[in-house]
């Protein structure tokens, strides 16, 4: 048997693998040394063996916690990805399979390579109305690029919606959810769509943090930045992907924001607000819950009884980007939270939460936004 992770996002470490019932392997930290816990390896050589991959290491990861109730994706083509058995135990996660082909791979969700990442860029870039603009370039040389969608009629202030995803890299179901946006909006044939178009305008930026993704990171950029507490001062030389981006919207202005990520730990899709701002207010408040109220009634995969603690008032962490958002341009700006897991709410059992999943939960943010835009200035 062989393992190996040299590749888009790899991250395992081999300790032994000599005895497939008991193949031992690590996860790196990610730069910096503080976080870990995404992994994708490739195993070789083991078709038709009963094989268990204990990953050692797992208590000492950022979030144990993820580990209760979690099932690895593992996958025959790096396309499709399914659920394989999997326990922690003994502070160890141990993934239990019986590859059926000669190639699988395995990882903590499944994974967005960078590859996708432009073809989605370029297939986007390519409709009518739409730019594909570069912010800067990252720590690692790569572009930092993001997409515009003009508005599709001639109105003299359109609204300006900044959706942003992947400031954690391992958080691939961001990614995945941003090809259901992209999609909707492009879609001419779908009426909700086509009205937001007109009236609004869209900058996307599908990865915000290109070099922890294929670095195989959880959390940091290539200098071990977590780009989610960079929002109040954000530097070239630690954390120019955040600065380039709220440059960026210091131009525009902001009347929406939406900052995508995945939680580890909660089995639920959820938002987060920013109601620990100091310019939180009534109107910032109802616009909140409105968008939640629509999102769950467009798709019930959303809900908003389970979540974080609200902050309390004041007490905001400024260094997020929601935050920093909502109080630079006093406008609606959440994150929203998918899970590592599945929704508990409506568990699939082959796929758990899955791209397909996020996609359609990307595709029905449209009614969210619908139900606010009215109100967002
Ligand atoms: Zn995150």
């Amino acid at each position: 048997m062989q393992i190996d992770c040299g590749f888009d996002s790899g991250n395992i470490d081999v300790i032994s693998a000599e005895d497939p019932e008991r193949v031992e392997l690590s996860i790196r930290k990610d730069v910096g040394g503080e976080h870990s816990q995404w992994f994708h390896f490739r195993v070789r050589g083991a078709a038709g063996t009963d094989c268990c991959f204990c990953i050692t290491n797992a208590s000492t990861t950022s979030y144990p916690k993820g580990w209760e109730n979690y099932r690895a994706v593992a996958s025959d083509d790096g396309e499709r990805w399914f659920r394989v058995p999997t326990t922690y135990v003994d502070g160890e996660l141990r993934i239990q399979h019986r590859p059926a082909t000669d190639e699988v791979f395995y990882a903590y969700f499944a994974p967005y390579s960078f590859a996708r990442h432009e073809q989605l860029l370029a297939r986007v870039a390519g409709h009518e109305g739409v730019e594909r603009f570069r912010l800067g370039e990252t720590l690692d040389g790569r572009p930092l690029d993001g997409l515009i969608l003009h508005p599709t009629e001639d109105v003299a202030s359109p609204k300006i919606a900044w959706v942003v995803g992947r400031q954690h890299p391992g958080e691939t179901m961001a990614e995945w959810w941003m090809e259901g946006l992209l999609d909707r909006l492009l879609d001419g044939s779908d009426a909700l769509a086509k009205k937001l178009r007109a009236q609004f305008i869209f900058y996307v930026v599908p990865n915000m943090n290109p070099d922890g993704s294929v670095r195989g990171h959880l959390r940091v950029n290539a200098c071990g930045a977590n780009l989610n507490r960079e929002w109040e001062t954000p530097t070239l030389a630690r954390s120019p992907e955040v600065l380039f981006v709220r440059d960026m919207m210091d131009e525009t202005g902001v009347d929406f924001g939406l900052d995508v990520h995945g939680d580890e730990a909660l089995p639920y899709n959820f938002i987060s607000a920013a109601e620990g701002i100091p310019g939180w207010t009534p109107r910032l408040d109802t616009l909140t819950e409105t968008f939640k109220s629509a999102y769950e009634a467009a798709n019930p995969d959303f809900q908003s009884v389970y979540g974080y603690e609200l902050d309390k008032p004041g007490q905001g962490n400024m260094t997020m980007c929601s935050n920093q958002v909502s109080q630079r341009f006093d406008c609606l700006a959440m994150t929203l939270e998918m899970p590592f897991k599945d929704n508990a709410n409506a568990p699939d059992l082959e796929e758990g939460w899955s791209p397909d999943r996020c996609r359609a939960l990307g595709h029905s943010v449209l009614d969210a936004l619908a139900a606010v835009a009215p109100t967002l200035r």
